[in-house]
């Protein structure tokens, strides 16, 4: 109450105990804290979307997507982290998550900040106000650990059943060629020219058969120290025919003082350079250029063929060289899993790097002997 002046007087007021109000209020700060620390400190990537933006995200998240700020991922649409191919599939989840219905996680491959892509397993929770809580377990190594298995599976796989075959038909292969060779010594004129062709065509069945074996385990092979621009020539003067054919010049780049030997079965490397460069005159279906390189790194000699043909899309490349992937009418799918199974018994590597409607390069490296 105040005076004429405005100057107080006298004071009325109340007291509250509100002890009870505050230690609840602390005790949500504290709960809200501890889970706050174990979001933050999750083993999983922990981020929360809402109208498709991100508006939370913790620690393991922001390292997940390889960014280093949270400003760069709140507020960005979640569909720029994820790979287009499923965003089709994201978008009907989510609504099912949104209408509260129960869902199983998923795997799903996203993208980082740098365009490196990873796999992660992915559940979503809807926590209200249009809001998902979502968790992301990063599960590219065993998915890398898997793909592995599942490849060696398949190759043994595919080497015991083309052993298995190889070895059934060896032997009524003999015995036809045999008397092939009596009745064509025993005959005459026109009759002798028709077991001629029977003995050749039984070659090339012998030696596909042989072809077929370099997949089996164990392999006789006969390991010596060879000049590899020799075998290089040698197959690429076997080729030139069928490059000719095709409209394609093939051009070596040799270093001049490239005397480096390497420790190899000459045959079974020969059939390696066969395969690769067959496979790159088949993709220039209107001719070019083939280039093949051999450099020495060190102590290892680097052979590139570089084509100018169709390329391979990004997403097929680690298909091929799979037992039987071929995109090809009459491929068999084998020509590159042999010669990589080739290269691996030389203790060297290959690597195959492609653009689509920009060529193809692979990239055989093997050791020096010195
Ligand atoms: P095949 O030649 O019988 O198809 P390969 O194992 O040799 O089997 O090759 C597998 C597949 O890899 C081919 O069908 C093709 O799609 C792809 N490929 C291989 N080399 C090249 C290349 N140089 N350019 C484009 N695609 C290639
Ligand atoms: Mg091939």
């Amino acid at each position: 109450m105040f005076d004429q002046t405005g100057s107080p007087v006298r004071m009325i007021g109340t007291a509250q105990d509100i002890t009870e109000r505050k230690l609840l209020e602390m005790e949500i700060q504290m709960r809200e804290e501890r889970y706050r620390r174990l979001v933050e400190n999750s083993l999983e990537a922990i981020a929360i979307i809402q109208d498709r933006k991100f508006i939370f995200i913790n620690g393991v998240g922001l390292e997940m997507f390889g960014v280093s700020d949270m400003d760069e991922i709140i507020g960005q649409d979640y569909l720029d982290f994820l790979a287009p191919s499923h965003h089709e599939e994201s978008k009907i989840r989510l609504a099912a998550i949104l209408s509260e219905q129960p869902i199983d996680p998923v795997e799903f491959q996203w993208r980082k900040k740098n365009g490196e892509v990873f796999h992660a397993e992915l559940l979503g929770t809807y926590i209200g106000d249009n809001a998902i809580k979502i968790s992301l377990r990063d599960i590219t190594e065993r998915k890398k650990t898997d793909e592995l298995l599942l490849r060696s599976e398949k190759l043994n796989a595919v080497g015991q059943l083309a052993a298995g075959v190889a070895h059934e038909i060896r032997n009524p292969l003999t015995s036809l060629k045999g008397f092939t060779q009596m009745l064509h010594a025993m005959s005459k004129g026109k009759e002798k020219r028709y077991f001629e062709i029977m003995n050749a065509e039984l070659d090339r069945i012998k030696m596909i058969l042989s072809e077929m074996l370099v997949l089996a385990k164990p392999q006789s092979t006969h390991f010596r120290k060879s000049h590899i621009k020799l075998i290089l020539h040698e197959v690429i003067t076997l080729l030139s025919a069928l490059a000719n054919m095709r409209s394609v010049d093939i051009q070596t780049a040799f270093d001049d003082n490239e005397v480096a030997m390497v420790l190899c079965d000459e045959n079974q490397l020969k059939q390696v350079f066969i395969n690769i460069i067959k496979n790159a005159i088949e993709a220039m279906h209107s001719g070019g250029i083939l280039r093949v390189h051999v450099k020495t790194q060190g102590n290892q000699l680097c052979i590139e063929f570089i084509d100018q043909g169709e390329g391979i899309p990004e997403d097929r490349i680690p298909k091929v060289g799979e037992p039987f992937y071929t995109t090809k009418e009459k491929g068999t799918g084998l020509g590159l899993m042999v010669s990589r199974k080739i290269i691996t018994a030389h203790h060297g590597d290959m690597e195959i790097s492609s653009k689509k409607g920009h060529g193809t390069t692979v990239r055989v490296i093997l050791p020096v002997e010195s």
